[in-house]
Formats: structure tokens, C-alpha cells, sequence
């Protein structure tokens, strides 16, 4: 082959899209992780519903990817009716339940309020839709649950009570679902991520270096990276890729697991 075949050839290569049947929903899919796990699945071919309460940034990313999108505050539990949730699930055949906030507060300055709110959103919402999606998931015999967890839902944290809380019980439920969806050829895993160059990180170096008094950097250097042993934040997009990965038929036996990808933290 000549360089110039070969550059031909590479320019006509189409990446596989082994998706290309699915329809995928990603809570929380308008920014951060869940953008770049809705851009991964869309690539390989899935049709991705992204839903987010930010339901501008919402169509415009599934507008991007060729999917379509569902504007939903999911910490509105009571609103998440089955009706609401059957018209919305229907056909779904990978769910990503990766919506999530942060607060961060010592326990006795903790608001009720605010831990109810994580825990409808983070852990609530996570098995209302789970239970949405199965029925359908079971009749075809094929089903993927990824629920982007945290290292915090292995390993807790000071002053992260309701996220550390929601978190662990995700990674919980995670499991319950791989046990009762196995034979249904439904797989149910987590992702747990080590901090992640998002904006919700980038707001939470902003709230660390307050409640801390010391600079943006120290909080980088001195609080979220002392324990991976490598030395940098995780990108969306390798997230994204993981998320694909457990998506697809390759990822078939994988069930009831945890994946960090943490640098290394959670294997101090
Ligand atoms: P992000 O703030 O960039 O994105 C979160 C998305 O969730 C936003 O689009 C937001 O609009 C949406 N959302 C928030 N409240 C919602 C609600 N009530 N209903 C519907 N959608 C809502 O955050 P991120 O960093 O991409 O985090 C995504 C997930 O990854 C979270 O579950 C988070 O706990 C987890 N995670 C993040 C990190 C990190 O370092 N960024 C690390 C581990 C785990």
C-alpha cells in the first residue's frame, strides 16, 4: 500500500457503531460527565434521549447527536409518576443515571432540606427509573443499568454526609438490580470516578478553597489529588468511554461491578 492509499483508506474508515439498535436515556446529560457519556453513546450509534433540567442545554446537545430530550427536574420525585416515567422510558435499552449536585457542610450545619434534595436526586430518582425501564428491558432480554456513582460511594469524605450517603446506597441498589436482571440478560454496573474536570468540580474547588482559606491551586494540590497516584483530574470523555463500553455486547458477563477510575485513590 502506497501513503497515499493508506491516507485514503483511513480518511473513508467509519468508526464501527455497535449501538446503532439502542436507545439510551442519561440523566444529567446536558453538562459534565453526562454530555460526554451522551456524545460516546451517540457516536456508536445509539439514540440517546438526554434529559436534564436545564432542558435548553438539553435539546441543543441532543439536537447535536441526533437524539431528542426530555426537560425533567428529577429531584421532584412525586412528579415521577409511572405514567409520567412509562411515556418517558419507553424503549429504553441502556439507562445512565448520572444526575447529581454537591453540597458540602459538617453535619450540624447540614440542612435537612438540602440532604432530602440529594437523596431524591441521587438515589430516588436512580431506582424510580430503574424500575421504569426493566419491564421493557426484561420482554427483550437485553438491558444495560450504569449508574455513575463516585469513589465517595466507597469511600467517604468529611462534609459530603448526603452525597457520601446517596452514593453508597447507589452503588447498593447497583448491585440489586444486577442480581435480579442477570437472568433477564440485563446488566447493572457503576462508574466511580475520582474527580472529574467538570463543572460541578470546578465549583466545588471554588467552595473548598472557602471553607478551607486557602487558594484554588492548594485545594487541587493539598485536598483532591493527594491521594491518586496520578497526578491529574479524569476528563468527561474517558468517562464517556467506559460508560460505552459497558453499554455494548463486549461487556456482557459484567454485572454487579464498581469500576473506579480514580488514578489510583481508592487503591490506597
Ligand atoms: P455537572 O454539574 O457538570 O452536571 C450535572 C448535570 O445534572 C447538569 O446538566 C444538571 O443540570 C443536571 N441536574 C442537576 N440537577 C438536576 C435535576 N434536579 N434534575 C435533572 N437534572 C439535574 O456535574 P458532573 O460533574 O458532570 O456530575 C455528574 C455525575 O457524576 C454526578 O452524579 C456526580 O456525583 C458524578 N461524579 C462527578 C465527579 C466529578 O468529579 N465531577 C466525580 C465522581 C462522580
Amino acid at each position: 500500500m502506497t501513503d497515499a492509499s493508506v491516507a485514503a483508506s483511513i480518511a473513508g474508515w467509519e468508526r464501527p457503531r455497535p449501538l446503532s439498535d439502542r436507545t439510551a436515556l442519561v440523566t444529567g446529560g446536558a453538562s459534565g460527565i453526562g454530555s460526554a457519556v451522551v456524545r460516546s453513546l451517540a457516536v456508536r450509534g445509539a439514540h440517546v434521549i438526554v434529559a436534564d433540567v436545564d432542558g435548553d442545554s438539553a435539546a441543543a446537545l441532543a439536537e447535536e447527536v441526533g437524539g431528542s430530550s426530555w426537560t425533567v427536574d428529577l429531584a421532584d420525585t412525586l412528579a415521577l409518576t409511572d405514567t409520567v416515567l412509562r411515556e418517558a422510558c419507553a424503549g429504553v435499552d441502556i439507562l445512565v443515571n448520572n444526575a447529581g449536585i454537591q453540597r458540602i457542610n459538617p453535619i450540624q450545619d447540614f440542612a435537612p432540606a438540602d440532604f432530602r434534595l440529594i437523596l431524591a436526586l441521587m438515589l430516588e430518582a436512580p431506582f424510580l427509573l430503574t424500575r421504569a425501564v426493566l419491564p421493557d428491558m426484561y420482554a427483550a432480554g437485553f438491558g444495560r443499568v450504569i449508574n455513575v456513582s463516585s469513589v465517595h460511594g466507597i469511600r467517604a469524605s468529611p462534609f459530603k454526609s448526603a452525597y457520601v450517603a446517596a452514593k453508597h446506597g447507589l452503588e447498593g441498589l447497583s448491585k440489586v438490580t444486577a442480581l435480579e436482571g442477570g437472568e433477564h440478560g440485563v446488566t447493572s454496573n457503576c462508574v466511580s470516578p475520582g474527580y472529574v474536570r467538570t463543572p460541578l468540580v470546578e465549583k466545588q474547588i471554588a467552595d473548598q478553597a472557602v471553607v478551607h482559606g486557602i487558594s484554588e491551586s492548594e485545594v487541587l494540590s493539598k485536598i483532591m489529588l493527594t491521594e491518586s497516584a496520578i497526578k491529574r483530574l479524569v476528563e468527561p470523555d474517558e468517562v464517556g468511554s467506559l460508560v460505552a463500553w459497558l453499554a455494548g455486547a463486549e461487556a456482557a458477563m459484567v454485572t454487579g461491578a464498581s469500576y473506579t477510575m480514580d488514578g489510583g485513590w481508592s487503591a490506597r
